[in-house]
């Protein structure tokens, strides 16, 4: 018998969800809206509810809602922003497009989150913000940064969630522990639609209202342009299917941390590789549950021919990419995010994940180790 595992299962998703995404969408289809109708601004209270931030402005992408915050904090050419090598490429990405320089700091060895302690020795007199990423759906020391930039003349802190959207962190929401929280609603994040989306995420009045502006070309009304904007809109019908997933998120959020809690049980006692660690006043979504081993192109090849999907996030560090090599500066050796991007790979996640298949996985990853 060949059974095939879904890498993240968006098809039972859909079973459990049909009824109400299929009418969600019919409305927008029915009412014809499909640019900023009333479900972009129902999802946006909804999500200002679920992470208790004073505002949400949702947007085009997860690249966009990173964009359209360092837009509102008024970064340039010139400007410099700490964040990590070991991440999507997107973070750095749009600091680049602004013509400000991503300064990469390196990652703890465990959890892969952006080291606390290594931001203060990157601080210049250039630097305008510091962008942690909350890496695989496990929330980066936010307390421990925020009080680096509150040292630093407060700055700002934007949280790249786009992997972490619905974990907590001291019993509050990713996306709602800094200046600005940032996530992405792509299909595979955590909460996903159907297509592009993301959302902006602050409890400052003036930065919503640019973060809003910005949105929209810059508009302080309609073509009465305040300042240089972007096409950044979330569409209604994808605002619409988030506000069915959201229905069940909860439960999702609580499957994904048993199915990631069974996976760490069963990793234990399994030798040569190293399951992930979640710090005891968080949780994880599990945006990826990544493990770590050594001659991992080997281990994969073997995952494949066994039938086990995986993926690695990420091969390459940033530091290393042709687009960034040159226009970025590394402070201290970088040797935690390059160990990590040769040893890290993906296992299949999502809420809809039982017990069985999950023992069948890990023999199989015993397996490709041996
Ligand atoms: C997915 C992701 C992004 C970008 O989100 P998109 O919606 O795909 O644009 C940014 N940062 C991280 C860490 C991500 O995982």
């Amino acid at each position: 018998m060949t059974l095939s595992i879904p890498f993240i299962d968006l098809k039972s998703q859909y079973a459990e969800l049909k009824t109400s995404i299929d009418s969600r969408i019919q409305r927008v289809l029915d009412h014809g809206q499909y640019i900023m109708g009333p479900e972009v601004r129902e999802l946006e209270q909804q999500l200002e509810t679920f992470t208790g931030a004073k505002h949400c402005i949702t947007v085009a992408s997860g690249t966009e809602a990173l964009l359209i915050a360092l837009m509102a904090l008024g970064i340039k050419a010139g400007d410099e922003v700490i964040t990590s090598s070991f991440t999507f490429a997107a973070t750095a990405e749009v600091i680049v497009l602004l013509g400000a320089t991503p300064v990469f700091v390196d990652v703890d060895p465990v959890t892969c989150n952006l080291d606390p302690k290594l931001i203060e020795a990157a601080i210049t007199d250039k630097t305008r913000a510091i962008m942690p990423v909350s890496l695989y759906g496990q929330v980066a020391d936010m307390d421990e940064i925020n009080a680096v930039a509150a040292r630093h003349g407060h700055l700002p802190v934007i949280e790249d969630a786009a992997q972490s959207f619905g974990a907590e962190y001291k019993g509050r929401k990713s996306c709602n522990l800094s200046t600005i929280g940032c996530t992405s609603f792509f299909p595979s994040k955590p909460l996903g639609c159907y297509g592009d989306g993301g959302a902006v995420f602050t409890n400052d009045d003036a930065l919503a209202k640019a973060i809003r502006e910005i949105r929209v070309h810059g508009q302080e009304r309609r073509y009465y342009h305040t300042r240089v904007g972007v096409g950044g809109r979330m569409d209604t019908i994808q605002c619409a299917v988030v506000l069915g997933k959201l229905e069940r998120f909860d439960w999702e959020i609580a499957r994904r941390i048993e199915a990631g809690d069974r996976y760490i049980d069963m990793l234990a006692t399994i030798h040569g590789v190293d399951a992930p660690q979640i710090g005891a006043d968080r949780t994880s979504v599990w945006g990826q549950f990544t493990v770590q081993a050594d001659n991992r192109e080997a281990v994969l090849e073997r995952l494949k021919t066994l039938g086990v999907p995986t993926a690695v996030h990420y091969p390459v560090p940033l530091h290393f990419q042709p687009a960034y090599k040159d226009s970025c500066r590394i402070v201290g050796a970088l040797k935690h995010s390059e160990t990590a991007a040769s040893r890290v790979f993906s296992l299949p996640m999502h809420p809809y994940l039982d017990v069985e298949i999950q023992r069948m996985i890990v023999s199989k990853v015993a397996d490709a180790l041996v």
